[in-house]
């Protein structure tokens, strides 16, 4: 389906950053995982590379750092090709009451949420224009469509996401670039597992179930979908809602 198709893919280390990658190998794309553990990353594409034959590379940065964006997309384009799909996966999440909310804390997840993919696509847009061709996919997340407490910096930063979105597929329009946004609910990933104890998991979401959703959204049949917001939610229900 996505046979020698390019795809960077931010957070590629673990939880559906990863998952994402290894779909997307499978459908036949070529992979670019980045983010700034590298021993998550290799694990990531060391399967791509040895379980499923295809072609994938790694890259160490941050998606606070320009520098580092830059230098990603460059190191993709000249190992694997011009990018056709970005997915815009990397994330933070701070549960914390508004009182205790650190101005800090407020711009470091606005600078990785919402910062980080703006950054992305920058680079890779122009390119993407010039072929009239690409697929972008920011991760939001159910708090980009509801409230609740102790989580505004988080809230804010995934509703921004989705106006990004939503600005971005318009723009791109006319250009045959698609840029949707899938909103998983909750998700058994390491982003979640210190939400504290007697919380029941049972029905909340695999990473690979997200990774689903991705990966079908990069699908050439999804022509009719941009500026989207898809609820991905599954049947479970977060903390504290
Ligand atoms: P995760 O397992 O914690 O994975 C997050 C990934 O993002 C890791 O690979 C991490 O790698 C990377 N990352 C974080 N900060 C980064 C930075 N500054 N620079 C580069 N990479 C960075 O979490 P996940 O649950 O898979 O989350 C993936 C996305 O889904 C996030 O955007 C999250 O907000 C969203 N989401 C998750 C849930 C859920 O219930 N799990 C629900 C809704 C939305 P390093 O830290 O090693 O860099």
């Amino acid at each position: 389906m996505l046979k020698d198709k390019v795809a960077l893919v931010t957070g590629g280390g673990r939880g559906i950053g990863r998952e994402t990658c290894i779909l997307l190998a499978k459908q036949g794309a070529k992979v670019a995982a980045f983010s700034r553990n590298e021993s998550e990353l290799k694990e990531t594409v060391n399967y791509i590379r040895e379980e499923l034959g295809e072609d994938a590379i790694y890259i160490i940065g941050d998606v606070c750092s320009e520098e580092d964006i830059k230098r990603a997309v460059k190191e993709t384009r000249e190992s694997l090709g011009s990018i056709d799909i970005l997915v815009n996966n990397a994330g933070a999440m701070l549960l914390k009451p508004f009182n205790n909310t650190t101005v800090e804390e407020w711009d470091f997840l606005q600078n990785v949420n919402v910062r980080g993919p703006f950054l992305f696509s920058k680079e890779v847009v122009p390119e993407m224009i010039e072929k009239r061709n690409g697929v972008i996919i920011n991760i939001s997340s159910i708090w980009g469509t509801k409230g609740g407490p102790d989580r505004s910096a988080y809230i804010a930063s995934k509703y921004a996401v989705i106006g990004f979105t939503k600005a971005l597929g318009e723009e791109l329009k006319p250009y045959n670039i698609r840029v949707n946004s899938v909103c998983p609910g909750p998700v058994v990933t390491k982003m979640t597992e210190d939400l504290g104890e007697n919380i029941n998991k049972e029905s909340w979401l695999q990473p690979i179930d997200i990774a689903n959703v991705i990966v079908d959204l990069c699908s050439p049949k999804m022509k009719a979908l941009t500026a989207a917001t898809i609820e991905a939610f599954g049947s479970g229900r977060p903390v504290n809602l």
